[in-house]
């Protein structure tokens, strides 16, 4: 890690997206100014677009678990490429990228505790080889000094992508997928994710978070789906 973003700094790069020189960067400025940053009125709970910020309709129906959400992005183009791209394919230099949007998005947000990255199934996390979420929380959490909490929370339950499942299974498909064995009793947690589509697994990691005791849940994820 330390070998490659020191040839990050010495090697000048071509902008990901338009192919521009970017110096230090893996997006040129103008690229990073022009994503489809996640502004504007929305709901505090789970970052829905909404009239004058208000609380929408399905969160004052059934209040998730997490109190707070904030996303960077709309999950539209070109996030839509580059976090699979950064997912699927390993694109670890991504991970400066992506961090740094989420860093300015959560700038005067209230600072919880700690971050807490969503849990791979070890299969999985053998299967892809890292845990992008892990990656963009120890990134964030370096910028932010905020301690890391990732061994606070196993993922016990093998479940099948979420992305592949009808909106209306995910929240069964995924209960009793977490186990929390650290001490999050009276803490103030920020769950970092890459993309909040239901919001199903934030909800149950969130979930079991509270009944173990934290004060506050948090969810910090690149993209919301609109
Ligand atoms: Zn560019
Ligand atoms: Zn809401």
């Amino acid at each position: 890690m330390v070998w490659s973003s020191l040839v990050n700094r010495l090697l000048p790069q071509s902008c990901l997206l338009c192919g521009d020189h970017s110096g230090a960067r893996s997006l040129c400025l103008p690229c990073h100014a022009e994503l489809p940053w996640h502004g504007g009125e929305q709901c505090p709970v789970c970052a829905i677009p909404t009239l004058h910020g208000s609380h929408c309709g399905a969160c004052i129906k059934t209040p998730p678990a997490f109190d707070r959400t904030t996303a960077a992005w709309r999950y539209g183009w070109p996030v839509d490429r580059l976090i699979p791209a950064y997912k699927y394919r390993s694109q670890l230099e991504l991970t400066h990228a992506l961090a740094h949007g989420l860093l300015q998005a959560t700038e005067g947000v209230d600072r919880p505790d700690m971050l807490l990255p969503m849990p791979l199934h070890p299969t999985r996390l053998r299967e892809r080889g890292f845990n992008q979420s892990q990656e963009l929380a120890r990134q964030l959490g370096r910028w932010r000094q905020l301690p890391l909490a990732d061994q606070a929370v196993a993922r016990i339950k093998l479940t099948p992508p979420q992305a592949s499942l009808p909106h209306d299974e995910r929240q069964r498909a995924i209960r009793g997928a977490f186990a929390v064995q650290g001490k999050v009793a009276g803490q103030h947690i920020a769950l970092v994710d890459d993309v909040m589509t239901t919001g199903a697994s934030l909800n149950e990691l969130a979930h079991a978070l509270k009944k173990a005791g934290a004060r506050r849940v948090d969810c910090w994820v690149l993209a919301r789906t609109l």
